[in-house]
């Protein structure tokens, strides 16, 4: 029965997604974007808004692999993974559990707790669980959030629903242009109608409310839920269910675009991790100093999850005046000025900040 498997899948993906901001590296969230500083903690690293080309690359890897997926697999994301259907199945299987079947009263009651969780697991992922649980009710931010979201995914879920996914979802729209012959999707088989029992159990159990016995449907989400009512009634009569999955996964569309969608997965993850642990930007401040001065503008992030102990110096004939040692926090960013007196006659500085086994140079002009 596909049902068992499809909720395996979806709680796996529910404990995922809930339980992810709870994972920590290097003391940060495994996955979260900090508001405040602009900067996404990325599984033990960190990716800052400047590097704004590791953005377009990761959009440009998800558009691969939707593409990928949906070419190949179908709708499966809808009917398997996506949140909307998630929420709904399992708040249906729930009320089911109750031993109340197709009440959406019960159904809707259900939600209230569930969209809660969900909007709170939103929060999670820009602040970290123990400071909103700290900021919820105490803090306006944080609680207007709260329940501004689980207001809007309360109305979502429970008034939209599954007309979510045939109306407004874009992807939905989007993806029938992707589909080919071979795309896997759930048809009727027609060449046995004659031995259909025409009992309209797959019509009863469907979720947005379509005959497959009438053609496949851009509706169809793919949950396989048809078959396993089909095969309820049929396999007792020994015949195979009359819907079923159709398409081939293995030919040389899926190796050519799994190959390059897994090639720019990879590229991706090399650029993230292959990142040196710090950046220095330095820039000559324009200001009027007297001859000889000049003050230098700095930055200084810090990539990795280790505390790093860094001197500024710089070369050649010239003295850095002012503070010029630092101790950066795993993550932080740092800014400040430097002062620089030259000793003779100098064109260009050359700024090294080195300690905690990294070394690195700037250059600079000078007037
Ligand atoms: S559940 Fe199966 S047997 Fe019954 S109408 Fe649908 S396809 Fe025919
Ligand atoms: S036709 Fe079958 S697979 Fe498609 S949405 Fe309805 S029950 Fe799910």
């Amino acid at each position: 029965m596909w049902k068992k498997y499809r909720r395996t899948v979806q709680l796996l993906q529910a404990l995922l997604i809930t339980g992810l901001p709870f994972i920590r590296i290097n003391g940060q969230s495994a996955l979260r974007f900090d508001i405040g500083e602009l900067k996404l903690y990325f599984f033990g690293t960190v990716i800052w808004i400047r590097e704004f080309y590791l953005l377009l690359a990761a959009i440009l890897f998800m558009l691969l692999f939707i593409t990928f997926v949906t070419a190949v697999f179908g709708r499966i994301w809808c009917g398997w993974l996506c949140p909307q259907t998630v929420l709904l199945d399992l708040s249906e299987s729930l009320a089911a559990r109750f031993g109340i079947k197709n009440s959406k009263t019960v159904r809707n009651i259900l939600l209230l707790p569930i969209t809660a969780l969900v909007s709170l697991t939103m929060i999670w992922y820009f602040v970290p669980p123990p400071e909103t649980m700290k900021g919820l009710f105490v803090s306006l931010p944080v609680t207007a959030f709260f329940l501004v979201l689980w207001f809007l995914l309360y109305l979502e879920l429970a008034f939209l629903g599954r007309k979510f996914c045939m109306s407004i979802c874009p992807y939905a729209m989007m993806q029938n242009a992707l589909f080919d012959k071979d795309t896997l999707v759930i048809e009727y088989d027609k060449s046995r109608d004659d031995t259909c029992m025409k009992c309209d159990s797959c019509v009863k159990v469907c979720p947005v409310g379509i005959d497959i016995k009438a053609g496949l449907s851009t509706r169809c989400i793919a949950c396989a839920e048809c078959i396993d009512a089909c095969s309820a009634k049929s396999e007792p009569r020994g015949l195979a269910p009359f819907p079923n999955y159709k398409g081939r996964i293995l030919r040389a569309k899926t190796y050519w675009m799994g190959g390059i969608t897994a090639a720019a997965g990879m590229l991706l993850l090399l650029i993230i991790t292959l990142r040196p642990p710090l950046d220095f930007l330095i820039t000559r401040d324009q200001e009027q100093l007297p001859e000889g001065l000049n003050r230098y503008s700095w930055t200084v992030y810090n990539n990795s999850g280790k505390t790093l102990d860094l001197e500024l110096s710089a070369a050649p004939d010239v003295t850095v005046i002012g503070e010029h040692t630092l101790t950066l926090k795993p993550y932080q960013v740092a800014r400040g000025k430097v002062l620089l007196k030259a000793s003779g006659s100098v064109q260009k500085v050359r700024f090294t900040l080195i300690g905690s086994g990294i070394s690195i140079h700037k250059d600079a002009g000078f007037l």
